[in-house]
């Protein structure tokens, strides 16, 4: 087995098939890029119009993909043309993001827009207390669904670090402290839904690919920045997942200072200079105010305090660096630099820039840098979309059906 797994329940969601090849190529068509019509479709993914209509009918009768009629009414007379849409409550999925500390959770329509969030507190970042609380998430999230809940396909749940999604492992993850975890397994004795364990930043790029920035790119990079730095690449039409289940892991990239030992072990690590901790440890030291919250931090910098100003700055520098890194290495049409940390993006954006300018090579510098901030909901989304591509792929009955 080399695929995620993900199998349809005996509920709603089991009517959900999609039997051949041209059909999960069209449905996703529709989805990433709805309303669409067959024209459209069968251009994109390289087929007839006539087998996308055939690929389409079963869809539209039960009810996962809506035919607009209407919108013909008032279009040149010739051929008509009726767009197709998924219907965005048809499926539902459930995201959860596992943080130190605290677990997140969305469920969402087919089309990865959010119906409910839930947050929950975790004592300490055992792996029983997690699942647990992921566990307890997942309750609360279907009571909020109410009747809807037996849509619910499936569930993602991300983390970050080193993690085999296709044997639901987590690695390595050291923002948590967990080392082989069998984080899907442990889920599966709580949760009666099938569930896939996924990198958190890949989960985010796969949210992009579908729902964001990647939809007509391609290709794209997302760098994070935040408690973590991290990247999430998409060439040649599919995310980089990475032979050994690593790929993009720009915070470990050896171009901060070799006396810096990150959260990893290891020394020189980007993150070990710009992450979020590394930052306010930074402030601390240089300010030798050893009880400053980051909030504190960013308000010194912004006030132009000298030490806080140039801990941001060399974590700009380093970002900067590092992004520049991935240009060089991949070539995106667009990097969109995105995390928690992006609130304050104000103290990075112009070292990021000098940086990135510095070290980006010849047309690698065409590369269009776009800043987004975000929540930790929008981590439980790419969840959530991580889930849905899962659903929507593993649907061919390749095994066992
Ligand atoms: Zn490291």
């Amino acid at each position: 087995m080399t695929e995620p797994t993900v199998e349809t329940e005996p509920t709603a969601a089991r009517s959900f098939a999609l039997r051949t090849r041209a059909s999960v190529d069209v449905f996703t068509r529709i989805l990433t890029h709805g309303p669409i019509g067959r024209i459209g479709i069968g251009r994109a993914v390289g087929l007839s119009q006539a087998a996308v209509t055939k690929a389409v009918a079963p869809l539209i009768r039960d009810g996962f993909v809506h035919e607009d009629i209407a919108t013909q009414r008032g279009l040149a007379p010739g051929r008509p043309v009726y767009p197709l849409s998924v219907v965005p409550m048809s499926l539902l999925v459930i995201g959860v993001k596992v943080n130190p500390g605290e677990v997140i959770g969305v469920a969402t329509t087919m089309t990865a827009d959010v119906l409910h969030t839930a947050h929950r507190a975790v004592v300490d970042n055992s792996v029983a207390a997690v699942v647990e609380a992921v566990a307890a998430l997942t309750v609360e999230l279907q009571v909020a669904l109410g009747t809807q809940a037996d849509r619910v396909a499936g569930i993602g749940v991300s983390v970050s670090g080193d993690v085999d999604s296709a044997n639901g492992v987590v690695r390595d993850s050291p923002l948590l402290g967990w080392e082989g975890v069998r984080l899907r397994a442990l889920l599966e004795d709580r949760i009666d839904l099938p569930i896939l364990i996924d990198n958190d930043v890949r989960a985010l790029t796969i949210a992009e690919q579908w729902f964001g920035v990647g939809v007509d790119v391609d290709s794209f990079a997302i760098a994070t920045i935040g408690s973590g730095i991290g990247s999430g690449i998409y060439l040649n039409g599919d995310v980089v997942a990475g032979s050994h289940g690593v790929a993009g892991e720009i915070g470990h990239l050896p171009l901060a200072s070799e006396d810096l030992i990150c959260t990893c072990g290891r020394r020189g690590c980007v993150e070990a200079e710009a992450s979020s901790g590394a930052i306010l440890a930074a402030v601390r030291r240089d300010t030798g105010l050893p009880d400053l919250t980051m909030q504190q931090a960013v308000d010194l910098a912004h006030g132009g305090d000298p030490a806080a100003t140039r801990a941001f700055d060399r974590a700009g520098t380093v970002i900067g660096s590092a992004i520049a890194a991935l240009a060089n290495l991949v070539g995106p049409a667009i990097i969109l630099v995105t995390g928690e940390g992006v609130v304050d993006y104000d103290l990075f954006e112009r070292r990021i820039r000098e940086a990135f300018a510095a070290h980006a090579f010849g047309a690698a510098a065409r590369c269009l840098i776009v800043t987004r901030a975000h929540t930790f909901d929008d981590w439980a989304r790419g969840a959530a979309a991580s889930v849905i591509r899962a659903v929507v792929r593993q649907a061919v009955p390749v095994r066992n059906r």
